[in-house]
């Protein structure tokens, strides 16, 4: 795996969890917002064995892993990874956008996740626009993780181009009884160009959103 970084312990990254969080370089998204952007291209800056020599220390003191990114599921060795935390007796949560459900399926199938949060980013094709890349893959995804065992979360970054009409659309495909979290969104240096004029949510207008929207799926949330 090409690690980016590693985040010692977060409190807020794994719900009911201790965590670590593993950063994967790279990304098949480019999402005009991202915040990870410096890791979306950069070489591996941890070798694997730096990090399991911390994730051995810890093994106890830490409840879980958390495989973030960019996005982990390009990475190739994923499953070995995950299989090789859960020995240390960590629990793993995956962060994705939902484009490799080939990979999510085989990592579900094989019961190496304990949760998983998906971003579930637009109306399916509004994503050329806001990622840099086609949907190809969210809407399998939505639906292994519907079908799924375990706990998982879809996130939203409310950006001002969905519009409450998409946010509606966007509904539609969500799960009845998934959590569906909206996610201030935080303008980056140079997002001027993408916003052209629109003003970002504050959070008591996406509080707002959500209210509307628990109507059709109960467990919207803003965040
Ligand atoms: S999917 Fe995530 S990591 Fe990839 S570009 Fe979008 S926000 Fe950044």
């Amino acid at each position: 795996m090409r690690i980016a970084g590693l985040e010692k312990f977060s409190t807020v990254d794994f719900p009911g969890s201790l965590a670590a969080v593993v950063f994967a370089a790279g990304c098949n998204y480019r999402c005009f917002y991202c915040h990870n952007r410096a890791i979306l291209n950069c070489p591996p800056l941890l070798s694997e064995a730096e990090v399991f020599a911390f994730l051995e220390k810890r093994a106890g003191l830490l409840d879980g892993v958390v495989f973030s990114g960019g996005e982990p599921a390009l990475q190739s060795d994923l499953p070995q990874w995950l299989a090789r935390v859960r020995a240390l007796g960590y629990r793993t949560k995956l962060d994705t956008n939902g484009s490799r459900p080939e990979t999510l399926r085989a990592l579900l199938n094989a019961e190496l996740l304990d949760y998983v949060a998906m971003d579930y980013k637009a109306p399916l094709d509004c994503y050329p626009a806001l990622c840099g890349a086609d949907s190809a893959g969210v809407a399998e995804s939505l639906m292994l993780l519907r079908n799924s065992r375990i706990p998982y979360e879809l996130r939203t970054t409310l950006v001002p181009q969905l519009t409450e009409a998409k946010l509606r659309k966007m509904a539609a495909a969500v799960p009845a009884d998934a959590n569906w979290f909206l996610q201030l969104y935080r303008p980056q240096p140079g997002n001027e160009v993408h916003l052209r004029g629109l003003t970002p949510y504050t959070p008591g207008e996406i509080e707002t959103l959500a209210e509307t929207l628990r109507r059709v799926r109960p467990n919207v949330r803003a965040r």
